[in-house]
Parts: C-alpha cells; sequence; structure tokens
C-alpha cells in the first residue's frame, strides 16, 4: 500500500524538514504487523515528494483474532485486501512515521508550521463500501480539497469482470501540514468500514470535544466520529493520543483536588518528567529503570528517546501496572518494542535480582509514599544491591507548600504521603545515602523557582563515585 505526498511550495524541498525526516534518507519504522517504509521519489527545489509505504505482514495479521472475526469466508483469514489499501494500519503509519508533524511541530523551520502549502496526496488503492464515492467526497470536500476519484478495475485484463470497490484518491488542497495529516489520520479508517457496533453518546461527544475545530466544524461528524471510533480499539494511536495526553492527565489527578491545584500540578508533573529524561540521558545511560512508575507517563517519554535500548518499569500496585499497560497501548506493541521496554510488580524495599545491570534509574515521586522506616530498606535495594551509575530522584519541596493557596497549613499535597520533605531534610538525607553507598548527589529545583521557598519540587542526581573517578582520570590533554 502506497501513499505519496507533495508539495510545490518553493523550495519545496521544505518539506523534508516539515515531516523531520532527510530527502536523502531510507528510513523504515516498525508496525504491530510489519513495517513503514518512508523514501522520497522526487526531492527539487520545484518539487518534492514523499511516499509512505507499507509492508503488512498477513500472517502477524491472522494472529490477530479480532481480524479474524471480521472476514466472512474460510480463506478470508489468509487472503483478503489488507496488505494492500488504505485502512487503519495506515493510519497507524501516519502517526509513526510523522508525528513531530502531526503534532505541529519543526525544529528546524518552525514558521513553516502555520504556513498554508500547496499539498496533493495520492492514495493508491482505497477500499470504499457501497456509495464510497459519495462518501469520499462527503468527508474531503467540505474540508476544501479538490477530490479526483478514479474507480479500479477488478482485473485490467479481464475488463468484463467489471470494477472493484477500490478507489485511487487524489486530493489537492493549499493548507497546514499538520492539518492535512490529521485528516487523512482520522478520514482513512473512517472510510475502510463496514462494521457496525454500538458506541456510546458520551465516547462520540469527547472526540468531538477534542479532535480539532476541523472536526467539531465537518458536516458529518457524527458519521465521522462515529466510524472512526469503531477503529479507535483497533489501532496505535499514538498520534491522537499525544494530543489527548494533557486533557487526560488532568483528568487522572482525582476529583478531590480544587480546579487550580490541579492545573499547576499537571504542568509541574510534565516538567518535572522532562527534566527526569534530561537527566538521564545526560548520564549517557541506555538501559534505564522507572522505579515506581506508576501508569507510565515516564515510561512514555523514555520510548521517544532511541538513546534508552532497555527499559524496565516496576511498581508495587498491580492494578497501576495494569493502567500503564492500557495506556501505552502494549497490546500493540512490535516484537521489537516488546524487548525493549518491560514492566515488573515489585517492591521498592525488598531485595530484586531483576533490577541488578541497569545503567540508570529514575525513581519520581515515590519516597513519599513510603513509610519513614522503610527508607533504609529502600536506600540499600536501589543504591547497594541494584547499584545504577546513576539515579534520577525527585521529592516534593515541602517549603513550597505555603504558595498552594488552596492546600491547609501542615496539609500534604497527596493524601498517600508520609511525609514532605524542606531542601535541607532532603540534601541531609541524599547526603548521607552518597556517603555510605559511594555516590555524589547534585541537586536542582523542579519547576518555577520561589527565591523564598524554591521551586515547587525537587530533583537529586546520583552519581557513582566509580563512575566520577574515571571521568577525573582522562586527561583532556590526551588526545
Ligand atoms: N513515578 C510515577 C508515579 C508516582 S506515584 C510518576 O511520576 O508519574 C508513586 C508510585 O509509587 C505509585 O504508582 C505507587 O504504586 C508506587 N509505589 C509506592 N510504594 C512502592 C514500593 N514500595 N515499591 C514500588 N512502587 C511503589
Amino acid at each position: 500500500m502506497l501513499l505519496t505526498l507533495q508539495t510545490t511550495h518553493r523550495p519545496a524541498t521544505d518539506l523534508g524538514y516539515l515531516l523531520h525526516k532527510h530527502p536523502g534518507r531510507f528510513q523504515s519504522v516498525d508496525l504491530s504487523h510489519g513495517k513503514a517504509h518512508i523514501f522520497y521519489p522526487e526531492a527539487s527545489e520545484s518539487r518534492c515528494k514523499v511516499a509512505l509505504l507499507l509492508e503488512i505482514d498477513p500472517i502477524a495479521l491472522v494472529r490477530n483474532t479480532r481480524n479474524q472475526k471480521a472476514v466472512n469466508f474460510s480463506l478470508g483469514q489468509y487472503v483478503n485486501d489488507r496488505p494492500y489499501v488504505a485502512s487503519s494500519f495506515m493510519s497507524v503509519a501516519l502517526s509513526k512515521a510523522f508525528n513531530t508533524a502531526m503534532n505541529a511541530k519543526c525544529k528546524d523551520k518552525p514558521a513553516l508550521v502555520a504556513q498554508a502549502l500547496p499539498f496533493e496526496v495520492e492514495l493508491h488503492s482505497l477500499p470504499a463500501p457501497k456509495g464510497g464515492e459519495v462518501l469520499i467526497r462527503k468527508l474531503f470536500e467540505p474540508l476544501g480539497y479538490t477530490v479526483e476519484l478514479e474507480r479500479q478495475p477488478l482485473d485490467a485484463q479481464f475488463e468484463t469482470w467489471g470494477m472493484s470497490k477500490y478507489f485511487r484518491l487524489v486530493l489537492r488542497h493549499t493548507l497546514p501540514l499538520h492539518l492535512l495529516l490529521t485528516h487523512l489520520y482520522v478520514l482513512i479508517p473512517v472510510l475502510d468500514n463496514d462494521k457496525h457496533y454500538y458506541v456510546s453518546k458520551d465516547e462520540i461527544d469527547k472526540l468531538i470535544e477534542r479532535g480539532g475545530t476541523w472536526l467539531q466544524e465537518h458536516p458529518e461528524r457524527e458519521q465521522i466520529t462515529q466510524r472512526y471510533l469503531l477503529h479507535l480499539k483497533s489501532l496505535t494511536r499514538n498520534a491522537m493520543d499525544r494530543m489527548l495526553e494533557q486533557e487526560a492527565d488532568a483528568e487522572n489527578d482525582g476529583p478531590e483536588e480544587p480546579e487550580e491545584m490541579k492545573a499547576r500540578k499537571v504542568s509541574l508533573h510534565q516538567q518535572r518528567l522532562k527534566q527526569a529524561v534530561k537527566a538521564l540521558k545526560a548520564s549517557g545511560a541506555s538501559r534505564v529503570l522507572d522505579l515506581g512508575c506508576g501508569e507510565g507517563k515516564l515510561l512514555r517519554l523514555l520510548l521517544r528517546e532511541r538513546q534508552f535500548r532497555e527499559i524496565c518499569g516496576m511498581d508495587a500496585s498491580f492494578k497501576t501496572l495494569q493502567n500503564a499497560r492500557k495506556r501505552l497501548y502494549m497490546d500493540e506493541f512490535s516484537p521489537r518494542q516488546n524487548e525493549r521496554l518491560k514492566l515488573i510488580h515489585g517492591a521498592l524495599t525488598y531485595r530484586d535480582k531483576r533490577l541488578e545491570g541497569y545503567d540508570a534509574a529514575a525513581i519520581i515521586e515515590v519516597i513519599e509514599h513510603l513509610d519513614e522506616n522503610r527508607l533504609q530498606a529502600f536506600s540499600r535495594v536501589v543504591f547497594e544491591f541494584a547499584r545504577p551509575e546513576t539515579v534520577v530522584l525527585t521529592t516534593p519541596n515541602a517549603e513550597y507548600n505555603v504558595r498552594f493557596e488552596t492546600l491547609p497549613a501542615g496539609a500534604f499535597r497527596h493524601p498517600d504521603h508520609r511525609f514532605e520533605w524542606t531542601r535541607q531534610e532532603f540534601e541531609t538525607w541524599a547526603r548521607a545515602i552518597g556517603d555510605k553507598f559511594g555516590y555524589r548527589p547534585e541537586f536542582s529545583p523542579v519547576g518555577e523557582e520561589d527565591p523564598e521557598v524554591g521551586g515547587p519540587s525537587q530533583m537529586a542526581v546520583f552519581t557513582r563515585n566509580d563512575v566520577l573517578n574515571q571521568e577525573s582520570e582522562i586527561d583532556p590533554d590526551d588526545n
């Protein structure tokens, strides 16, 4: 299955910047049922064309029970159109291959993101049910596309066999690239659908509310949303999921908290996670642990960084780990992704061999959930037995609590916190750990720093002494 996208904007090779894919390189991404290849058949000043070629593995598809149910003749699970047509797999491929562009980001030429550019998209084989031609037009024309459709014959050599249900579709429009990509991402699976089951009205309302203004204003929005949601369950959903991430986080933070504090916590947590990723990257680690990983917010960020070749999340709560599996769509992982990320159930207060041999560990907002008398056991588990080169650890800064106007004096930020430390208390504890186990901690505030009470949260990055010594042994004049 092939999708091509071209522009005549000048210089046309800006497309490479927008897609974060170099026109001179052939690249591939793994999908749960195959691979997607990205390459440029043409890249000149006046025209640039990128191709997304899907290679679906039909055998892997057969193993997926969902697909077996969908076919209605016995060989149908082996002989079907899935490898050759644009379907929800194309959506997944688009979101994987062009995720950054779909999220309206362009590192090198940010001004291009919002710019309307002339695009032409060609989908070589698009299945459409009865009345498909009308539906295709109803979906794309209200968004401003010029639609060119050509129904394919069943077999070009036997004209009398008649026409097939597959179309070649060419779309032309001048618009920002990220919009074009989200249109395709949502509308391709909407077309490839002929089964119906019940989708609750709540779910529909949610997608309409969040799907961006184009969907809200689309005359066919109900139909699009219903059909899209049928496929939602079978998609890896990267792009859409990321668009929704902020809101989902806000919802999951619990209804009992006042709005103002909730909103601040969400953005603080994002900052904290980003800072942790930065510290882990700087350590040079490639095998990393996320201890007390919760629902996998940090794991999701770690997965995006190629540097981390092996990632392991551990949590004491089995239910939380199940939620993490869901939120990370681990059921849809390719075999390679499955090897890269592991989730394990365990407690940080018991020695655990599975934690040994990693380069670095992140422990984000976890220690304050442990009883203070268990902290010693915890520190041995991490710093004596698991003993990674780097440990990135964060905990709230109790001094900052006075800045949360709605938090009663002396109360903790979360009902499950057993303690919250001042900066001094945290540093004293961390230095004692460093002295005992041979690590050097470095401290930094997390979140916007207040001149009096410091940052809302605090971070220590512990580096093992032998690593520090190795670094200082390297003579800068050696080379
Ligand atoms: N690090 C995550 C979650 C923080 S909430 C994030 O930043 O989003 C604290 C997590 O620590 C919870 O998921 C809780 O289940 C886990 N936890 C608490 N005590 C633990 C223990 N003894 N061992 C492992 N995990 C623990």
